[in-house]
């Protein structure tokens, strides 16, 4: 099997209502729907971010792709990580992942197994997904209230819980002062004693803060899954670290090859984050979660709101890893529509893994075009402002 083309179609989907983080809102998320034909007549599908910077990379790959086998992996990525050294082109890892989703889902396809079996197999045939509770303005139609207190968190936890059944809970956080998001942190904490509990301030609190904050949550008794990435940087993180004793996770500053071997002798965390895009795709997951196993290092998985392909290659990749050891997060229950046929649906607050060949999800034509023209008119989501506040620019740390 050869690969002939490779296609790419952007598109932007509205979020339910937008999502507040500490550097901005998000109103949606813009991806690229890859398509990879292939001379046996399957066609795989992969997603990845962005919309014109992704379209440029992907035309600076297609030379090294095109002829190629899909279930070459390895090659392929070889292949793209000259890119990775060089400043005069680029080929990111989130489109490499992107383009190697799609190879495997044309391997599995042609081959009629699921890419999980390609992974190495699964050994799990469900994975549970975390409530990721966001602060979030009102939806723009106004059928959406705004989510702003700790009271408000806790109705959108429960409302969650009753139709998803959601079972390790997460607070996004770095939007309000600690001090208040403590107070939705104690809410859920008495709702859900039992479960897992989980606070993401995404970099917003300098170390101090993260030290008193920390203290203050060991002496309240909190029993916290992890904190994730409290403060900024390895160092940042490190420094905090060495003077409360919460488990640190991190989707920010250790997501990259190059950074596991400081990251982990600085001790900066306790959890590394897998993801399907930012570490370059299934191959790359898989050298990190054995790098992380070498150390005993702990394995969760991150999400930066995925459509139903990406979804489903989660949901493949964390069925894959034995040591992942914790729900993953997924904002797909906050997304107002999807791109695929058959659209994720959650059972007792689980994913479970597809049994069809691939990814074992399809494309939806008529959304794609739909969704297409969306991202024409509207062109791409920019998470990192807040159109609320104008004038207001990020700056970290702000508590
Ligand atoms: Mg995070």
């Amino acid at each position: 099997m050869k690969i002939l083309d490779i296609k790419a179609t952007p598109v932007t989907v509205p979020a339910e209502a937008p999502w507040r983080w500490s550097m901005g809102i998000e109103t949606g998320t813009t991806r690229t729907i890859i398509e990879l034909v292939t001379d046996s007549g399957v066609t795989g599908i992969g997603e990845t971010y962005g919309g014109a910077r992704t379209l440029e990379a992907l035309n600076t790959a297609k030379p090294f792709v095109l002829g190629l086998d899909p279930l070459e992996t390895g090659t392929l990525q070889h292949r793209l990580s000259v890119f990775g050294t060089s400043y005069e082109t680029n080929v990111p890892p989130f489109v490499r992942s992107g383009i190697e989703m799609a190879c495997m889902d044309a391997a599995g396809k042609a081959l009629g197994r699921p890419v999980a079996s390609l992974l190495g197999g699964a050994v799990r045939d469900r994975v549970q997904v975390a409530s990721y509770l966001f602060y979030r303005y009102a939806s723009e139609d106004g059928r959406l209230p705004a989510v702003d207190t700790a009271e408000r968190i806790l109705d959108r936890a429960n409302e969650l819980y009753e139709r998803n059944g959601h079972r390790t809970q997460k607070l996004k956080g770095g939007v309000f002062a600690p001090k208040q998001e403590y107070r939705a942190l104690r809410l859920l904490r008495d709702r859900f004693p039992d479960d897992p509990l989980v606070w993401d301030p995404n970099a917003a609190w300098s170390v101090e803060t993260t030290i008193r904050v920390g203290r203050q949550l060991l002496s309240d008794g909190f029993d916290l899954q992890w904190l994730e990435d409290p403060t900024s940087s390895l160092e940042g993180m490190s420094q905090a670290r060495a003077s409360v004793e919460i488990p640190f996770a991190t989707n920010m500053c250790l997501i990259a090859t190059d950074q596991l071997a400081p990251g982990i002798r600085m001790r900066s965390v306790d959890v590394i984050l897998a993801d399907v895009h930012y570490w370059g795709g299934f191959r790359a997951n898989q050298k990190m979660v054995a790098v992380a196993e070498a150390f005993n290092v702990g394995v969760g998985m991150h999400s930066d709101r995925e459509l139903g392909i990406s979804t489903a290659a989660m949901v493949h990749l964390a069925c894959t890893i034995p040591n992942l050891a914790y729900a993953i997060d997924s904002h797909y229950h906050d997304q107002a529509d999807d791109v695929i046929t058959t659209p994720w649906v959650y059972r007792d607050g689980a994913f479970e893994l597809p049994s069809g060949p691939g990814l074992g999800v399809e494309l939806d034509r008529d959304k794609v075009d739909f969704y297409h023209r969306y991202y024409l008119e509207h062109t791409e989501v920019n998470e990192f402002y807040d159109p609320y506040r104008p004038g207001w620019v990020p700056a970290l740390p702000i508590f």
